[in-house]
């Protein structure tokens, strides 16, 4: 039995996906019985990732803090610590902490054949100021 530590922060994540301080520890690797992943993913206050799509989607489960789940093209909504985020297969979207706290979610993704997400552009300051306004 290979065992993990869940609430460890892990390694940093590379800024050319995520903006500000982000860090994944990989939980669950992909093997012959489970075609996914499970990283447990921490983001300081102001880190989101960039936008991305999932092939097979993605499952969220917030386990500390707060932050925001925007898909492109509606509104962000607020996420805090005990809730579950479907993310539907190849919807546009981005996930991260609030601009004055930090987020940890569980992110449950999935593959199809070799491909777990595509990045795309990062969420600008711009875009992110405007999600993250009315914050108290
Ligand atoms: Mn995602």
């Amino acid at each position: 039995m290979e065992k993990q530590e869940i609430f460890a922060k892990g390694q940093a994540l590379p800024k050319d996906w995520f903006s500000g301080e982000a860090f994944l520890n990989l939980l669950i690797a992909r093997d012959e019985n489970n075609d996914f992943t499970i990283g447990s993913v921490s983001f300081e206050a102001k880190a989101r990732t960039n936008w991305h799509t999932h092939p097979k989607g993605q499952i969220l489960l917030v386990i500390e803090g707060n932050g925001y789940y925007q898909e492109k093209g509606k509104a962000a909504q607020p996420i805090k610590k005990g809730d579950v985020i479907t993310i539907p297969e190849n919807i546009k979207h981005w996930h991260g902490a609030s601009a004055k706290n930090k987020m940890v979610h569980l992110a449950v993704t999935n593959y199809k054949d070799e491909i777990q997400v595509t990045w795309l552009e990062p969420v600008t300051d711009e875009d992110y100021q405007v999600v993250t306004q009315n914050e108290l």
